[in-house]
């Protein structure tokens, strides 16, 4: 009885992938690995109607991006393909018609106009034990009356026929064991009148045809899974239905609900993993790649969101991932979303990139020709800043003063830092290094040391300009080793009242009595 496990993620190209939907596909993922089975990536496009052009391949380009990698499905093939239900469209009717055969479905004649006048007229109106023989089909109107109307060629449905008082059970890996009342379901439409199968009877003839093990899915999806529990039981696959595992929904940051697609830029954070342009309405939603995160850092901060290892540590690479991971850690509780945490994981991989990827995307983000063609020169000044940014994006911002002289200074800095004697002790400081070595921040530290502890001047007083006018800001890497990257010709330039009075407001120069000696 031990069968492979055969995991697959299943999405309908409706729209961009939600980050909720990615989170599944990962776990999808980690649960394959893990136990050495395979994943599959199965395409749900029989709703013609929600179809939107261009969502498949958002989605294979998201999961691509992820690094999640699919065994089987649209993409590579595989021994039970096609993996894109549109394709496998025709072999579904046969098991719609065998349920009718075996009393467990019937045709149904309703049209939805008339389905949307019960609903107005009668509250909570459903089609089930309670409304069924009131209604047009293949029960009320028997064998000879269902014949005639099909032989007109009158649009039907296929709908199961839900058993009266009976109790549905169910072992959910996550949720333990999930009792439901069938009389609280409705006879759900199998097969449309536009001959494809619905979602929940291509979902389970799928499933089991592809030998599916684990179904690894939503929470949304927990209220389908009764049904799928009784196709299974009347299609006599019983005792090869996969095991279920619902997931927690990602809730939004303030527990308020779950975070929908709709939510999109509202709460100030992506909610796809890549940007989206909408190809009816032209609206574009932001992606976590293009707001400059690390698909690794996003793949740890999700895998996070409603799975814990059960200890203190929170870096994962997908390989630890696949290692750590259980389906007995995931939680029941929906998980909050943290958009601060997922900059925080950003941060913790920018740390450990390699110069020279940092640098590359510096160069792609400010164009060729913008800056400087020496590499090292590049990375190092990349590697200076990687410990200050949270995204690939803020190099270009951060890096700036090593390639071009500060157009402005801080100006809280210039009113608290700025006195009459700073442009006489930067130039006592400039004038020590005319014959420096730069190649050694140290060195050219060991020189300040030297010139503020023999003037008995406050380091500070010195210091605090000194990067100002090197660099404009009020924070950022140590000011020995800007000075060391930039090189003696900048830095000297950059400290010359010259080139930096002009730039000081006026009402600040003003005050200025004291003028440095030249
Ligand atoms: N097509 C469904 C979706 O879009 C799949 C649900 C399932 O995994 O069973 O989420």
């Amino acid at each position: 009885m031990n069968n492979p496990v055969r995991v697959r993620f299943a999405p309908s190209p409706t729209g961009p992938l939600h980050i909720g939907g990615v989170r599944t596909a990962l776990y999808n993922y980690l649960f394959a690995k893990k136990s050495g089975g395979s994943l599959i990536l199965r395409i749900e496009d029989t709703d013609q109607t929600r179809f939107v052009p261009g969502a498949g391949e958002y989605i294979t380009e998201a999961l691509q991006w992820c690094g999640i990698a699919f065994d089987e499905g649209v993409e590579n093939g595989g021994p039970y393909g096609p993996y894109r239900q549109s394709e496998r469209k025709d072999l579904y009717k046969p098991y719609a018609e065998q349920l009718i055969r075996q009393g467990h479905a019937y045709v149904a004649f309703d049209t939805a106009e008339e389905l949307e006048a019960l609903r107005k007229a009668e509250a909570n109106f459903q089609v089930d034990a309670s409304t069924r023989m009131r209604m047009k089909n293949s029960l009320t109107l028997g064998a000879a009356g269902t014949e005639a109307l099909l032989a007109a060629g009158t649009p039907y449905v296929i709908r199961i026929l839900i058993p009266a008082g009976e109790q549905i059970v169910m072992q959910d890996l996550i949720r333990g064991e999930v009792s439901v009342q069938t009389d609280i379901l409705d006879d759900k439409v199998l097969f449309k009148s536009d001959g494809m199968p619905t979602y929940h009877l291509a979902n389970v003839v799928d499933d089991h045809l592809m030998h599916i093990s684990h179904v690894i899915r939503g929470e949304e999806w927990l209220p389908s899974a009764p049904l799928h529990v009784l196709l299974y039981r009347y299609l006599g696959w019983e005792d090869s239905m996969p095991r279920f595992a619902h997931l927690p929904l990602l809730l939004r940051p303030d527990g308020n609900g779950k975070l929908s697609k709709r939510d999109g830029d509202r709460l100030g954070f992506p909610v796809f993993p890549l940007k989206w342009k909408d190809p009816h309405t032209g609206e574009t939603s932001s992606g976590y790649r293009e707001a400059g995160f690390l698909p690794q850092a996003f793949v740890n901060f999700l895998a996070l969101l409603g799975w814990n290892p059960g200890t203190e540590q929170e870096l994962f690479s997908m390989e630890d991932l696949v290692n750590a991971f259980t389906l007995d850690r995931v939680q029941k509780a929906g998980a909050r979303f943290d958009y601060e945490k997922a900059k925080w994981f950003n941060q913790q991989y920018l740390k450990d990139l390699p110069p020279a990827v940092l640098a590359g995307s510096l160069a792609a983000q400010t164009g060729s020709g913008r800056l400087p063609s020496n590499e090292v020169f590049l990375e190092k000044a990349c590697d200076l800043v990687r410990e200050r940014i949270t995204f690939l994006t803020d190099l270009p911002e951060a890096t700036a003063y090593f390639f071009e002289d500060p157009a402005s200074y801080d100006s809280d800095m210039l009113k608290k830092r700025w006195k009459d004697e700073t442009p006489g002790l930067i130039a006592g400081f400039s004038a020590l290094l005319e014959e420096a070595d730069f190649t050694d921040p140290e060195i050219l530290e060991g020189i300040f040391k030297q010139y503020v502890e023999t003037n008995r001047i406050n380091s500070g007083a010195v210091l605090a300009p000194l990067r100002m006018l090197l660099t404009g800001r009020a924070g950022g890497p140590g000011v020995f080793q800007i000075m060391s990257l930039i090189g003696k010709e900048t830095t000297l330039r950059r400290l010359n009242p010259a080139h930096y009075l002009p730039i000081i407001p006026d009402p600040l120069v003003g005050n200025i009595t004291d003028r440095p000696p030249s």
